[in-house]
């Protein structure tokens, strides 16, 4: 059904596919038709329903043959299909949660919009959303942080995050460095947040 060239078939030659799109990758039919992965992919999922057609008609009929002999069960039914267990991936980089104790401190808007934007990070560099995020959860419940410095610190978390977000340029890195810098100043009188800081400023490209 499936295999390698003929045997007829010079190792160079680039047959093109049944399709006439990519070259073959696969001769089906006993070798006598050229496929290329896409189509080869069509036909072995053809081929799976049709060989589930074929096994259900089989246990049908050997049920009707039990049925009529009176001796039901005789000889292997074809197992039924289990249905696939699909696992989505599990989110945990995309968590800004703000505890109990600066819950009155805090714009909840402002932790929603950096949910928001680690998402959209997350799609193009993952550990600068992973990073980005543990710092903001840091700064967010910061017991030492005072009101002011916290409201500009998330407010640049916010500023840099959002540029994160769309492809870099010489333009948008030199617009950012005064604000990465300052969230380094800012970050410099909490150990545990300069901790953090120096890991995640260097993920911004
Ligand atoms: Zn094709």
């Amino acid at each position: 059904m499936s295999g390698q060239p003929p045997g007829d078939q010079p190792p160079h030659a680039r047959t093109m596919c049944y399709c006439a799109e990519r070259p073959a990758a696969f001769w089906i039919y006993n070798g006598q038709l050229p496929v290329c992965m896409p189509c080869y992919e069509a036909f072995m999922r053809a081929s799976d329903i049709q060989q589930r057609q074929a096994e259900r008609h089989l246990n049908f009929l050997q049920d009707q043959m039990g049925f009529i002999t009176g001796i039901p069960g005789l000889g292997a039914r074809y197992p039924e299909e289990q249905a696939p267990i699909h696992f989505q991936p599990v989110v945990t980089n995309n968590n800004i949660r703000v505890s109990n104790s600066t819950v009155g401190a805090i714009n909840t808007g402002q932790v929603a919009h950096l949910n928001v934007l680690m998402t959209g990070i997350e799609a193009t560099n993952p550990a600068l959303a992973e990073g980005l995020t543990r710092f903001a959860n840091a700064a967010v419940n910061e017991p030492t942080l005072s009101a002011p410095d916290r409201e500009e610190l998330l407010t640049l978390i916010e500023a840099v995050s959002e540029a994160a977000t769309k492809p870099p340029s010489p333009k948008s890195k030199l617009l950012m460095m005064p604000w990465l810098a300052r969230i380094g100043a800012i970050a410099a009188s909490v150990e545990a947040l300069l901790e953090i800081w120096d890991r995640v400023k260097p993920l911004f490209h």
